[in-house]
């Protein structure tokens, strides 16, 4: 295996841009969505910052404002899944919103350009870190990554192969932006190589989207870890989870009046998915309730008297939020396998793959 020290010190990726549907656009740099706005003879246009980058929204602000009327949201924003309220982007004429990657498949109702943001951290890797995968037999690797770490993944391909490897990024579905890359909803990447990888590698920092892909994955992945610079398996962690996740979802076993909220979101609205489900509670003998939300506030299912939520939007809410809610919140998958499949054998991911029209 080769020995040398990979170094990352891209700070701009290539520009690039999506025309996947009538109103995504990919800019990744502030320069061409302004082109982009002028294009379009946007006038009035809102901003959306992930929190991560608000400590820089008077330098966007000022930016835009040289040609356009802008007005920034101050809302909390987890993607491209969320354009925010139509009382608010139904006065602009485009959204430019900073961070994420566009959904292709969402069919948004106005313009609205994504300013990726693209890690430009400088990371030593070296390439011994993955003599574990050799050591374990594995030649065949799937690379996934977060958007933020996609450059990053590139440089990851190119040290494995460097090594002897196979590298595939999967190919992702229409959800989805490019090769190999996850959301916390979608693996669709990872799936589209299962037959053919012997492990996958998921560059990022933190552990969601590496025991997000464990789950949705029955072949074993390590994450990347570029704050660490470590390779770190995933399946000791995801064990966890899952006790945990079990622990706390064995709880509604005894629901008997069920919460079905529909996240009003523009990227989570699965009306259809939820409806279904409150017929399969009601058959099951069960009370339930179809709620629509666009955040998901313990207090109001507290105030509803409801044992158990069932919970249609971003599967993050019921697994990354749990301790929020006193009542067990189940993703769609978690209330088939307790109560209509009773299949405890492998634990099913919630992932979106496409959403209703609002
Ligand atoms: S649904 Fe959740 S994981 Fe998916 S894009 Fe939206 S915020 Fe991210």
């Amino acid at each position: 295996m080769n020995s040398a020290m990979a170094i990352f010190t891209d700070t701009h990726p290539s520009k690039c841009q999506y025309t996947g549907n009538e109103w995504g656009w990919v800019q990744l740099e502030t320069q061409d969505a302004i082109l982009k706005l002028r294009e379009l003879g946007a006038r009035k246009i809102l901003l959306q910052l992930p929190d991560g980058l608000k400590p820089d929204v008077f330098r966007y602000f000022t930016e835009f404002s040289r040609e356009f009327s802008v007005i920034v949201s101050s809302d909390p924003f987890y993607g491209a899944c969320d354009i925010g309220n139509q009382e608010v982007y139904g006065k602009v004429d485009a959204i430019v919103q900073l961070g994420h990657s566009v959904i292709p498949n969402i069919e948004y109702p106005l313009p609205v350009i994504f300013i990726e943001y693209r890690s430009g951290a400088s990371v030593e890797i070296d390439p011994h870190i993955f003599d574990v995968l050799s050591q374990s037999g594995y030649t065949k690797i799937g690379l996934l990554a977060s958007i933020q770490y996609m450059d990053h993944m590139e440089k990851v391909r190119q040290i494995l192969a460097g090594s002897g490897y196979q590298v595939q990024a999967g190919k992702q579905d229409s959800r989805m932006a490019y090769p190999g890359q996850v959301l916390g909803c979608n693996f669709s990447a990872a799936h589209s190589i299962s037959a053919w990888a012997d492990c996958y590698v998921v560059v990022s920092t933190g552990k969601f989207h590496g025991i997000g892909a464990q789950l949705a994955s029955d072949k074993p992945v390590y994450i990347l870890d570029l704050n660490l610079r470590r390779l770190v398996p995933m399946a000791d962690e995801t064990d966890q989870f899952l006790r945990r996740r079990y622990a706390r979802i064995s709880r509604a076993l005894d629901a008997h009046k069920f919460c079905v909220v529909v996240d009003t979101k523009i990227g989570q609205y699965r009306m259809k998915l939820a409806s279904h489900i409150v017929k399969q509670v009601t058959d099951l003998g069960h009370e339930a309730v179809l709620i629509t939300a666009n955040d998901a506030r313990p207090s109001d299912y507290e105030n509803m008297r409801c044992d158990a939520v069932i919970f249609t939007g971003c599967p993050r809410v019921p697994i990354d939020e749990e301790d929020r809610f006193p009542m067990p919140v189940l993703t769609p998958p978690e209330f088939q396998s307790l109560f209509v499949t009773n299949d405890r054998g492998r634990y099913v991911m919630d992932e979106i793959v496409a959403v209703d029209r609002l």
